[in-house]
């Protein structure tokens, strides 16, 4: 076995520990914006980010019926800012801000709508916010011309409740007793987290609590520093090719099987969306029905976010380079056999989550130009083909006679790029001041390739 293949696996091996995924009920998932760079103490580069953490709410019922007033709430106050900038626009011309509209509710809030003092004042506060914020992005639509511009919509009762809160919020974690969570005016809700290590570190910018089905979330917005990543110049460098019954196949020959949810509860989710259809609208059965269909929903969706989470973390933590293509996704979408196997893959999500963990773990994302010949090259030779079907699982090549699954020499390919690149590269500074081009180190990874190739072909 090659030193390089060798090392391959000894980080793979390593995933065992080092793989901290939280579990469903907690999630870090998104990484809002680079906040600023800065040095701390110990002369390292810190990075400020504002990370998400998510976890599932564990209320009781007097907790789960102020959730949905809250959320009930901050509805009405985006639905009654909405009707009131509309008319506001008709008869005078004028467009109201959070501000304004936030001060008129305010006044007619004591008279009017009392019920309001039952909840949290920044549930109405934050989502004229959103309000605000959903006009602002109408008008630069407007302004650059892209459709669709995209004007506000009222919220429709019984879809997607949520409200934000600010101010006062606590994580309290304790060794023995279920961790909570302190809410302004909800007070202290039990969360379903038992590890400890998924817990944040930093100061809370905003808590979002979210129902999907029956179940509710709170996702906390923290500020956090993270240190300069490591050096990972040793690790090794990856590239990844995309697939449909196989998720990813990674140039070193790993696979990553697809659980493709949606296909797998396909009958289920027939049934029950019949079922909903034979409901009569507004019964409780419907309500149930409806409800029955919506977890479905969830789990299916849990399923795909559980996979692509635990793929793009082991490419960003172990790998320094990661090369992957650049899928035009909808267009994709619009080829009608193929569109639901690849809405059920999620691969625009994988490219999201890839590139802000690569942003976390310093490693570097290289994405392949939407015309480099990935599967048709050969990985040995580079050798073209002029054609190749997509049923064609191996790739047999005419020159040097390999002999190797279509998707591994794809990912192959792929990781080729980075040489492609350094060449490129090293031309261009040749030509540019005459001098010669330096040994490139991935030239030495190139013959432990293809030593390991060979043994590949025994
Ligand atoms: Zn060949």
């Amino acid at each position: 076995m090659s030193d390089f293949t060798k090392r391959v696996c000894n980080s793979w091996r390593d995933l065992g520990q080092s793989w901290t995924i939280p579990r469903r009920s907690c999630d870090i998932f998104s990484i809002t914006k680079w906040y600023e760079l800065k040095r701390c103490t110990s002369h390292n580069l810190v990075m400020m980010v504002a990370r998400a953490y998510r976890y599932e709410l564990d209320p009781n019922n007097h907790q789960r019926t102020l959730l949905y007033k809250s959320a009930g709430t901050a509805r009405f106050a985006y639905n009654w800012g909405l009707a009131r900038r509309i008319e506001e626009y008709k008869s005078s011309g004028q467009a109201l801000n959070a501000i304004e509209l936030h001060r008129e509710l305010n006044a007619r809030k004591q008279t009017e709508f009392p019920w309001m003092y039952e909840v949290s004042k920044c549930a109405p506060q934050e989502s004229l916010r959103d309000l605000d914020r959903a006009f602002t992005r109408f008008f630069e639509r407007v302004k650059t011309g892209k459709r669709p511009y995209g004007f506000p919509r009222f919220k429709k009762r019984g879809g997607r409740d949520s409200f934000r809160l600010t101010g006062t919020i606590r994580v309290i974690r304790r060794s023995r007793v279920r961790a909570s969570i302190q809410l302004p005016r909800l007070g202290r809700i039990r969360i379903k987290e038992k590890r400890r290590d998924s817990f944040y570190r930093g100061r809370i910018l905003s808590a979002t609590v979210t129902r999907r089905a029956d179940k509710w979330f709170v996702s906390i917005t923290v500020e956090e520093e993270l240190a300069d990543p490591d050096e990972k110049s040793h690790l090794p460098e990856v590239g990844v090719d995309l697939g449909l019954t196989v998720l990813a196949t990674l140039s070193d020959g790993i696979r990553v099987e697809n659980p493709r949810p949606l296909r797998r509860y396909l009958r289920r989710f027939r049934r029950l969306s019949k079922a909903l259809s034979r409901k009569k609208r507004g019964s409780k059965n419907y309500e149930k029905a409806k409800m029955r269909l919506a977890r479905l929903h969830l789990r299916i969706h849990y399923i795909r976010q559980d996979t692509l989470h635990k793929l793009t973390t082991r490419l960003a933590k172990n790998h320094s380079v990661v090369v992957i293509e650049d899928l035009g996704v909808s267009g994709m979408l619009k080829n009608r056999r193929l569109s639901r196997a690849i809405a059920d893959v999620g691969w625009y999500e994988f490219r999201r989550q890839l590139e802000y963990k690569c942003s976390w773990y310093g490693t570097q994302l290289v994405i392949a130009p939407r015309t480099y010949p990935s599967s048709k090259r050969c990985s040995r030779c580079g050798h073209s083909k002029v054609t190749l079907e997509l049923s064609d699982r191996t790739y047999r090549c005419e020159a040097c006679g390999l002999v190797l699954d279509r998707d591994h020499n794809a990912a192959r390919n792929l990781l080729q790029l980075i040489d492609d690149l350094a060449a490129v590269s090293c031309t261009e500074a040749q030509n540019a001041c005459g001098e010669r081009v330096r040994h490139h180190p991935s030239s030495a990874r190139s013959d432990a390739f293809s030593r390991k190739q060979e043994t590949d072909n025994r």
